[in-house]
């Protein structure tokens, strides 16, 4: 399809067009988006659900929508087609009685995505289950499967992010048949007895309902910055000056910040810009008003710079921009 308003593809809900607007429903789909890749020289954008991008401008070429569907299990292991709703295939994984994914229940977006940005929640990151991911490079036609270990995974991180060529088609997860509810993570009630899968799955949805905005009332991506990863002796100064400062031991000298601890430190919870905000709620989501993105990226840029300033500490960002 020519021209289409990329609007109720990104819950930012951003008003940018494409040249071409392609489907994937099947093998043959990409086969034949592949040659017209090579055939015709033309950019490429592969997307999900929209949950996870920024879009900067118009894009002047083709967005890929992905729709694989298809979910198969055979003992703890399921293969999941891309193109499926990541929550959707959580509740089927926990109606077979396969656990590991409740934590990161209620994540929007694909199970395509998913290894992307190694999408976690609650203590629990996705690259813990992955088998292996399968591929085809759009540019050459060719098939290319991943182990875990080659997808390089870390924090909001994987070997993906460096290949935006590679359409994920197929992702196998190795879950577990027995329940063992993982309550490390500080929100969450680890004195409570926790009886089912069913019910820590209800508890984490409570708290997403609670502390997240639905992008369909207030339009977002989610957490728009990583929380950044500083060294023991950086932790220590923030520390001196700041001991209220918000801090998780990672590994050996790595600590984690708490990037909403920042922000509310720069009083900027809750800020009005023109046609966007941070929002009331939460201060890591950024809100968007605007049919167009540029204020809203201004305001992520007034907010690095600020805390840059303030902590000497360079915020990433944790969606993709794509133009
Ligand atoms: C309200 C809200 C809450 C959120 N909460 C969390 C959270 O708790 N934890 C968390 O980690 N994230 C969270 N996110 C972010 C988002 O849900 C995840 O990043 C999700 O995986 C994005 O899925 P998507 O299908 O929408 O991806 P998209 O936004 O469509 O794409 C994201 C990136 O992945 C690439 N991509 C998508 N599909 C494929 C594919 N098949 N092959 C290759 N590349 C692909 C795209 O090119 C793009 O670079 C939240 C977002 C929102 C809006």
């Amino acid at each position: 399809m020519l021209n289409k308003n990329l609007k109720d593809f990104n819950s930012l809900k951003l008003e940018y067009s494409c040249d071409s607007f392609y489907e994937i429903n099947d093998f043959e789909d990409i086969y034949h988006l592949s040659v017209k890749i090579r055939e015709e020289n033309k950019k490429f954008w592969i997307l999900g659900e929209g949950t996870n991008v920024v879009i900067v401008d118009d894009l002047k070429g083709i967005v890929v929508k992905n729709n694989l569907s298809g979910i198969s299990i055979d003992k703890n292991s399921v293969e999941a087609a891309s193109g499926e709703n990541w929550d959707y295939l959580v509740k089927v994984c926990l109606k077979e009685k396969l656990y590991g994914f409740e934590n990161l229940s209620g994540i929007p977006g694909s199970v395509g995505a998913c290894p992307v940005q190694n999408i976690g929640a609650y203590g629990v990151e996705v690259s813990n289950f992955i088998e292996y991911i399968e591929t085809i490079n759009l540019i050459d036609g060719n098939i290319e499967v991943f182990n875990a270990h080659e997808c390089k995974f870390g924090y909001r991180e994987s070997i993906f992010k460096k290949l935006p060529n590679h359409f994920i088609t197929k992702i196998k997860f190795s879950l577990s048949t027995i329940f063992k509810p993982n309550l490390s993570y500080e929100s969450l009630p680890e004195k409570m007895e926790i009886n089912s899968a069913e019910e820590l799955r209800k508890i984490i949805l409570n708290i997403r309902e609670n502390r997240l905005i639905n992008p369909e009332q207030e339009p977002n991506v989610g957490s728009f910055f990583k929380n950044p990863v500083v060294s023991k002796i950086q932790m220590e100064n923030l520390l001196a000056d700041h001991p209220d400062l918000k801090f998780y031991f990672v590994k050996e000298d790595q600590y984690k910040i708490s990037a909403a601890w920042l922000i509310e430190k720069i009083k900027m919870k809750g800020y009005q810009g023109k046609d966007c905000g941070v929002s009331k709620k939460h201060s890591l989501v950024l809100v968007n008003f605007s049919k167009k993105s540029e204020n809203l990226i201004n305001l992520s840029k007034k907010i690095k710079d600020v805390i840059r300033k303030k902590f000497n500490i360079e915020l990433e960002y944790e969606p993709t921009f794509i133009s």
